[in-house]
């Protein structure tokens, strides 16, 4: 029992003008009908229907109800695989275009917001705390060998000028990104439901998908709601892909990531504990993110919580003991929100985007989407739209699936469980 309430709606609804539930009729028929109101499905949906596409926007919840409302809002280049790993793998070239598409999104979404300027986006950078000495020696390393061409402003930051970052001895120096940025995640979610309402699309919340049949041409949709004959389906569930396509559910791995919010600490104190106002995050690989919200008055702080899944609530206790690890001083602090939402990851740690049995999909992000998916999404709009622009460097990468694996991941408590050890040995 909790001995005082805490919200389990993300902090950032807190003062959200969310759109109230949408009440009018389906239409029978449109020409793009796209599965999932987040960051994927509605900057694809502003594509097609700035082109004069007919489109409809379907989610089971409300809009943003998946990550898109509920994630930490970092902004980071965020292709997961190195340059090194994908040139193995797919040679130099195809591997620096990839990594390219990591730079573009954030720079994309740098452009969207600047030009709306109404998601709370900030240029703090980021600290990259390291956990240990020899993990500080690899970044430096790393900082100092960027390959050509995909270069970030980073700069080394010495233990010794830790506490300019941080007022907190737990890493072994870390790097700065100074490309890193913030944003309010349902402002930005707002802005991309705007940006697509104004573009003419419309959404249907409330409204799940639970059969996709092909007709002669095209698909119809058997909704909650009715059955709506569509031209072109696009998949943008993610980290909430389900029943409705098979095909895709054994290929995205949903893992639950948990956040907690302190209560408000004022301005000053955050700033103290945070002098820059950086996110951070470090090197460990069972991640941990934190950064001040986006009024600067509390910390958001987020993480792998449990081995299996759990409830928000049931998290928060671990949640506060790895928060008060790197910042004892908040030990007497009471959080006022907790709250999880589903990840999607790939077997290979990239997104995937294309068409499968005439349905287009475009999912992922591996915990990475607040660039990746609006990017992406646009891209998918524009590959709908059949325009050469829309073409992308992960076009045709295969979407591998793992033998006996179908949606329920057996192996993630497995690999939680190895992973805290090797953070613990400093592996
Ligand atoms: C706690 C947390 C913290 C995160 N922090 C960060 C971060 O700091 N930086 C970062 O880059 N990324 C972060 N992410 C990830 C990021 O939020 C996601 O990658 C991104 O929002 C994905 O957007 P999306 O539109 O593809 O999917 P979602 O926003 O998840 O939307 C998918 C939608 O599909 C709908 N849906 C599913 N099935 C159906 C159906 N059958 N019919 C109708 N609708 C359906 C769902 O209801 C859902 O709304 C975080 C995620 C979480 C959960």
């Amino acid at each position: 029992m909790m001995p005082y309430q805490i919200s389990v709606t993300p902090l950032w609804m807190d003062n959200a003008a969310m759109p109230p539930p949408s009440t009018a009729a389906l239409p029978a028929r449109v020409d793009v009908l796209v599965i999932g109101a987040g960051y994927t499905g509605l900057a694809a949906a502003r594509e097609t229907a700035a082109a004069g596409r007919s489109t409809l926007v379907l989610d089971a919840g409300a809009v943003g109800t998946g990550c898109s409302s509920r994630n930490g809002g970092q902004v980071a280049y965020s292709i997961k695989p190195s340059f090194n790993t994908l040139s193995e793998k797919f040679g130099a070239d195809r591997a620096f275009r990839i990594c390219r598409e990591g730079l573009d999104a954030v720079a994309y979404l740098r452009s969207l917001t600047a030009q709306r300027g109404d998601c709370g986006w900030r240029d703090d950078g980021c600290f990259f705390g390291a956990h240990t000495a020899r993990h500080f020696t690899h970044m430096v390393r790393d900082a100092e060998n960027q390959p050509r061409g995909l270069e970030q402003r980073i700069s080394v930051v010495p233990k010794a000028a830790q506490h300019e970052e941080i007022a907190s001895d737990f890493y072994h120096g870390g790097c700065v990104y100074h490309d890193d940025a913030s944003v309010d995640p349902t402002r930005l979610l707002l802005s991309l439901l705007r940006r697509a309402l104004d573009s003419g699309a419309s959404v249907a919340d409330h409204c799940a998908a639970v059969a996709i049949d092909a007709t002669r041409d095209g698909f119809a949709v058997s909704t909650s709601r009715g059955v709506i004959d569509a031209r072109q389906v696009l998949l943008a569930t993610n980290g909430y892909s389900g029943p409705l396509s098979p095909w895709h559910r054994r290929r995205v791995i949903p893992i639950g990531s948990y956040q907690i919010a302190t209560e408000s600490l004022g301005a000053p104190r955050v700033r103290e504990l945070i002098p820059r106002g950086r996110n951070i995050v470090d090197s460990r690989r069972v991640v941990v993110y934190f950064r001040p919200s986006a009024d600067g008055e509390r910390i958001v702080f987020g993480g792998r919580a449990a081995l299996a899944e759990k409830d928000p609530l049931a998290c928060v206790p671990r949640l506060r003991h790895m928060l008060n690890r790197i910042l004892p001083q908040l030990k007497s602090v009471r959080m006022s929100h907790a709250w999880v939402g589903w990840v999607a990851y790939t077997f290979d740690t990239l997104p995937h985007l294309g068409r499968h049995d005439g349905i287009y999909y475009c999912m992922g992000y591996c915990g990475q989407g607040v660039p990746l998916a609006p990017y992406f999404g646009m891209r998918i709009g524009q590959q709908m739209l059949g325009l050469k622009e829309g073409a992308t460097a992960l076009d045709g990468l295969p979407f591998a699936s793992r033998p006996y694996y179908y949606a329920k991941p057996w192996f993630l408590a497995p690999s939680v469980f190895a992973y805290r050890i090797m953070d613990a040995i400093g592996l």
